[in-house]
């Protein structure tokens, strides 16, 4: 909870209240799973942490003024060791060309999830003037937007609880191994679920907080970008 205090307590001297990648050490102060990653601001340091980790890495621009990241090219998916340092450059210079005073923080070199037997799923929380803090869970990736496929409830939610929202969205089929696909971890994104109840129960300060994607696949889960806003 300190770890997450320091994290939080930084954002108070910004003109701004948003919050991406830069914050994932929140998620690791609730023992929320998440992809090996590191923020860093030279190319070189860039590739120096794609070979640490194995295999190709995905890279995303880092910046409170930049909220979808991929609408403006800043996200690059499969990136091999040696396109990761001009990756590094086209992603910088991307952002300048959206937006030129742009506050840039870095690029985020991150191990890639595994998209082929993972799904997509956003695990959220919104303040709701009458009901308090709402958890919402549902499909992730493309699906949020076309198919408006989310469960509420308000927080703190008991396992019980997670658990039926893992249960009742209309997709919860995809989850449980549709079509011979292996189901995802549910337990994890069940657990995922209470772990951010908890987190943003005891910040009052954090007014919405998205994690999407959770990529759950059927050995665990992994939050692999967030967005939240503090008050
Ligand atoms: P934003 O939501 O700001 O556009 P994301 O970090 O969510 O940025 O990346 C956009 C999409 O890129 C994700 O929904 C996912 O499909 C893909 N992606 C991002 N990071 C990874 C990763 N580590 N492994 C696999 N796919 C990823
Ligand atoms: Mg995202």
């Amino acid at each position: 909870k300190d770890a997450a205090r320091e994290i939080l307590e930084r954002v108070e001297d910004r003109s701004d209240n948003r919050l991406g990648v830069e914050a994932m050490g929140l998620l690791e102060a609730y023992g929320i799973p998440m992809p090996d990653g590191e923020i860093v601001d030279a190319p070189e340091d860039a590739r120096a942490v794609a070979e640490r980790i194995d295999g190709d890495v995905v890279m995303k621009i880092v910046s409170p003024d930049i909220l979808h990241k991929s609408d403006i090219g800043g996200v690059a998916v499969g990136v091999a060791d040696d396109e990761v340092a001009d990756t590094y450059e086209t992603l910088i210079t991307r952002a300048r060309n959206y937006q030129p005073d742009a506050n840039l923080l870095g690029v985020q070199v991150q191990e890639m999830a595994d998209l082929d037997s993972g799904t997509e799923t956003i695990v959220g929380m919104n303040r709701d003037p009458q009901f308090g803090p709402l958890m919402m869970f549902g499909l992730g990736g493309i699906f949020v937007e076309v198919l408006e496929d989310t469960t509420f409830r308000v927080a703190p939610v008991s396992e019980t609880e997670a658990r039926e929202m893992t249960e009742e969205i209309k997709t919860a089929p995809l989850l449980r191994g549709a079509r011979g696909r292996d189901p995802a971890d549910l337990d994890g994104i069940v657990e995922t679920i209470q772990r951010l109840s908890q987190l943003v129960a005891d910040f009052p300060a954090i007014m919405e907080f998205d994690i999407n994607p959770l990529v759950a696949t059927p050995d665990g889960v992994a939050a692999v970008d967030i967005r939240l806003t503090v008050d």
